[in-house]
């Protein structure tokens, strides 16, 4: 595992861990009294170490999602903020940590999980993290609005790529598309928007992808072609520069719609 760090502005920075097939970005952000990093990536690297050098301030984690690649990282942190929703994803996660990377010592989670309920807000002195409640790739996936500098941080929820819907603990289609309209109806408190891989920053815009591309699988309209992935059959529909990939008996929140 390698990383680097790239600066966002004078309180911001992007950290990119990466292996030759994948990567996952975490960002910092500092205010005047406290830092939080977004997500603890994959834990290859030392991230304790890593933030510190960046800012004198106590970092605290915050989760965009509790999937392995945003986790890994925990034990190096005093706070980690998780959402209550994603408990038991966490609890798979962890346990497959353990299995896709056989040679890491991984270090295990310790007793330093703040389980929240609900939207919260963070002050970090002079700049404000609200947080939007974003069921669809898990449960207790959340977006996080910067809300000074106008950037929502969207973790898996709308990369420029496919959101993947064929999960454990995934929502329904239908359920994915109502936090997408929530995050366009709230349009006008962010600029642009920064996910956790693939292409960054990404323009608004791509919400407007997700939401259509809902739309016509609600409407059936359109059916995603059969795929084959790690994790079993799925069905993928491509549109535009996006794409959803889904399980049939997860696309209605009633199946007899
Ligand atoms: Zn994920």
């Amino acid at each position: 595992m390698d990383y680097r760090v790239v600066q966002m502005d004078e309180h911001t920075w992007r950290i990119e861990e990466f292996d030759d097939t994948s990567s996952v970005y975490m960002y910092l952000l500092e205010g005047s009294e406290r830092a939080m990093l977004l997500d603890s990536g994959l834990g290859m690297i030392p991230l304790d170490e890593i933030t510190a050098e960046l800012t004198s301030l106590p970092v605290d984690v915050l989760a965009t999602h509790a999937h392995l690649d945003h986790i890994g990282g925990n034990s190096f942190f005093e706070k980690v903020y998780i959402n209550e929703l994603d408990r038991e994803v966490f609890s798979l996660h962890c346990d497959k940590f353990r299995s896709h990377y056989p040679d890491y010592q991984f270090r295990g989670q310790r007793d330093n999980i703040i389980w929240y309920t609900g939207e919260k807000e963070f002050q970090l002195g002079g700049r404000t993290l609200r947080l939007v409640s974003s069921p669809g790739h898990t449960l207790g996936a959340v977006s996080i609005l910067d809300v000074e500098r106008k950037w929502l941080f969207t973790g898996d929820t709308c990369c420029q790529a496919s959101v993947l819907l064929n999960l454990e603990y995934t929502t329904t289609v239908e359920t994915y598309k109502r936090t997408i309209e929530r995050l366009l109806s709230i349009g006008e408190q962010y600029d642009l928007t920064w996910p956790a891989h693939h292409k960054i920053p990404v323009s608004p815009e791509i919400l407007e992808q997700f939401r259509e591309a809902a739309d016509l699988l609600l409407d059936k309209k359109a059916e995603g072609e059969d795929i084959e992935m790690p994790f079993g059959p799925a069905k993928c529909f491509y549109y535009k520069d996006i794409s959803i990939t889904y399980t049939p008996d997860r696309v209605f929140d009633r199946n007899d719609a």
